[in-house]
This record gives C-alpha cells, structure tokens and sequence, in this order.
C-alpha cells in the first residue's frame, strides 16, 4: 500500500500525519484533495463513534482505506469539557484563537494543582468489506495561564507539559510528533498496521 487517505480537512493534522507517513514511504492524501466537498456531522457522543463514522463515511464513497482522527482536550476541572467539543468549544467552528480565550477565561483562580488536562486521540481505520478499527492514544499535561508559542494548532499554545517546561506550541514539530496524543494513537496503529492492512 502506497497511499493512505485521511479524513480530515485540518492542516494541522494532515500535516502531523503526513509525517508519519513519510517514513514509511506511504503517501497521505485528504478531503482537500477531494473535488467535491464532503462535510461530516459529528454527532456522536465519545471519540469513538464520531472517528468511526468520519471514516465510513468517507470510506464508502471512495472504496479504499480511510483513517479518521476525532480529537480533542479533557480539562478535568471542568468534568472533562470541552472533550468531543473542542472544536466549537467557543461557538464559532474552529476558532483555535477563541477556544483558547475562552478556556483560559474559565480557569481564572484555579491553581497550578488543579488544571491537569489530556489531549485524545481517537483513530479509526476504515478497510472496505472490514469492521471498522479504532485505536486511542493520551498525552497530558496541565492547562498554562497564558498562551505561549506559536507552532502546532489548537490548543497547542496553551497546553503545557511540565517534563519538558514548555507548551505544545513551543516544542518543535519533530517534537510534538514524538509525545504527542496522535503520535501515540499512530504508534498503537502502527503495530496493528500490518496486520490490518493487508498490503
Ligand atoms: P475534530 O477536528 O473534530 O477532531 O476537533 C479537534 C479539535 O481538538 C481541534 O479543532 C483542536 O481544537 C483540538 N485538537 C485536536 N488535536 C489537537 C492538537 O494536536 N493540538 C491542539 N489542539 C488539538
């Protein structure tokens, strides 16, 4: 297998997954390849069902192997939102810039202690006449009171990883793609790759 499509149309992620890809000597391809335009409604109510029927939605129109990725923040003082929502967390669809503001606003006066926070990753693999697959992976850390850097996308500059005293944003890509939560959710796939994917 020399192509990998993936169901997403954020650059940030395409980019992340293009990365891993590349040492494999697999090419990755997305909906912004795509000449038509194809809008998921992401109405489940765990990562998992929401990653699942991105790439069987896909996956049925194209008939080849889809991955999809659902993702998103877990700040355990606030019950684990904004979770599945972390898109829209503040409204407007995908405004990274006003879902940080609008999370930073609600931690004010919480302390260091008490704002640990995960990042998930949901990947499912889409293989045609197979059940879909799905693999998670974590990274925590712990919500910073300002932003600080400016690689990755998201969450990233306001996501702060205590072991290496510095925020998502600040860690260069090579980095971020070593700890990060799809960096694990792809390790988990890559060790079920071969398997799964009958080349
Ligand atoms: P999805 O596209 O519905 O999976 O939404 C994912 C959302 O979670 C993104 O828009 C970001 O807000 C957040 N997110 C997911 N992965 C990352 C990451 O690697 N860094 C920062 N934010 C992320």
């Amino acid at each position: 297998m020399d192509q990998v499509f993936i169901a997403t149309k954020n650059k940030g992620k395409i980019n992340e997954f293009a990365a891993f890809f590349e040492k494999k000597g697999v090419k990755v391809k997305s909906l912004l390849d795509l000449e038509k335009d194809v809008d998921v409604i992401e109405d489940g109510t765990i990562f998992e069902e929401n990653a699942i029927k991105k790439a069987e939605t896909i996956g049925k129109q194209i008939n080849q192997v889809v991955i999809s990725d659902d993702s998103g923040l877990e700040v355990d003082a606030l019950g684990g939102k904004p979770g599945i929502y972390s898109a829209r967390f503040a409204g407007i669809e995908k405004n990274d810039d006003a879902n940080n503001e609008k999370l930073l606003k609600e931690l004010v006066g919480i302390p260091e202690e008490e704002r640990q926070a995960r990042f998930v990753c949901v990947l499912a693999v889409f293989i045609p006449g197979e059940k879909t697959k799905t693999v998670r992976g974590t990274c925590e850390g712990l919500i910073a009171t300002e932003r600080s850097g400016d690689h990755g996308f998201g969450y990233d500059p306001i996501f702060y990883l205590p072991q290496h005293n510095k925020t998502m944003a600040e860690l260069e890509k090579h980095e971020k793609n070593t700890i990060s939560h799809r960096a694990n959710a792809l390790n988990i796939l890559a060790k079920h790759w071969d398997e799964w994917v009958h080349s």
